[in-house]
């Protein structure tokens, strides 16, 4: 066995405490026999530090495409030519999606926008939005709205918001390969502020963007720092039109490192499959990865592109004996 999963065994399984980001190259860096092996790690680690249930999540688009900034691999960057038009979604549409999602058995409604910032118009949608799903559907509601000021936080925490996700996207050093309208360092205020109010933070990245595999590591070991409580991972899904759709997708076994070496990194986080898993993973990686140290699934849409239809995952959970997590009591 490598002396890195040794070490992981004593460290992470038995006292909780996660790998360093130099621990984290070293599982990044190991050899393909050894990658089952890991992965196994990661799953005990799961089952011992989150237990095996498994968070559901919906999400919808409040607001789709045309968003000023120019994150490289996103396709509702209105600089680039991607095919994603300017969409706003009404309240009504907005509380049937809660619905449905929450007919899947989803415990999460997560409401995003393609925007820089939340403008006026934005908060109030939210407001009104916000305030007819609570009275409606028995779900939690999160938010992605890109950067807030302290006082769109504090509005977030009034409407009942309890998770706000921000995503770093990348490692600090390959960033500013990737966004050139906004830095590494607006993202992590926001997401201190968000932290500093007592909304749950979601924050993850994108792998696959042409960082390093040591960059990937510091990623690994910026997201551990901050200790978000749910941290969503996604694989390049290179989208024509974007100044990375012509970059190779990750090669399903450095995914299926990855999942493990993240996990291994944060072992109490929620740890969730985001987009790009289905072109770098298949049918047989979402398994694997659930066998690996995932722990939440997104159901139904993704926000630009189609991911596996909600029954195909939930079947999947079913079949793997892990049990869908219930609503808290305490709403
Ligand atoms: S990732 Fe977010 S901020 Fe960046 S272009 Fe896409 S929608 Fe805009």
């Amino acid at each position: 066995m490598p002396e890195i999963l040794d070490i992981a065994r004593a460290q992470v399984l038995e006292r909780g405490t996660g790998l360093d980001e130099a621990g984290v190259l070293a599982v990044l860096r190991l050899p393909d026999e050894h990658v089952p092996d890991a992965l196994q790690l990661a799953h005990e680690v799961r089952m011992r530090w989150c237990g095996p249930e498994v968070e559901v999540e919906g999400i919808v688009s409040l607001k789709t495409g045309g968003c000023p900034e120019d994150c490289h691999f996103c396709s509702q960057s209105g600089l680039f030519t991607s095919p994603v038009r300017s969409v706003w979604l009404d309240i009504p549409s907005l509380v049937e999606a809660a619905k449905q999602t929450a007919a899947t058995g989803a415990t999460e409604f997560c409401i995003v926008a393609a925007v820089r910032g939340p403008d006026e118009r934005l908060m109030k949608q939210m407001r009104e939005g916000v305030a007819a799903i609570k009275a409606e559907v028995d779900i939690q509601v999160a938010a992605s709205l890109g950067m807030l000021s302290q006082e769109q936080v504090d509005e977030l925490v009034e409407m009942g918001v309890h998770r706000y996700n921000h995503n770093l996207e990348t490692s600090r050093t390959y960033f500013p390969n990737v966004v050139t309208t906004h830095s590494w360092e607006e993202r992590w205020d926001t997401l201190r502020m968000v932290r500093d109010s007592g909304m749950e933070v979601c924050c993850g990245g994108i792998l696959g963007l042409g960082e390093t595999v040591e960059q990937r590591a510091e990623f690994a070991a910026q997201l551990a720092e901050l200790d978000p409580h749910e941290v969503p991972l996604n694989f390049l899904n290179p989208r024509p039109g974007t100044p990375l759709g012509d970059r190779p997708v990750v090669e399903g076994k450095d995914a299926l490192r990855a999942i493990a070496a993240f996990r291994l990194a944060m072992p109490r986080t929620i740890l969730r499959y985001a987009g790009g898993r289905e072109i770098t993973l298949g049918d047989l990686g979402t398994r694997d990865g659930l066998l690996g140290g995932i722990n939440a699934v997104i159901v139904g849409n993704y926000l630009t592109t189609l991911g596996r239809p909600a029954s195909a995952d939930l079947e999947l959970l079913d079949d793997l004996k892990m049990p869908v997590k219930a609503l808290s009591a305490t709403l």
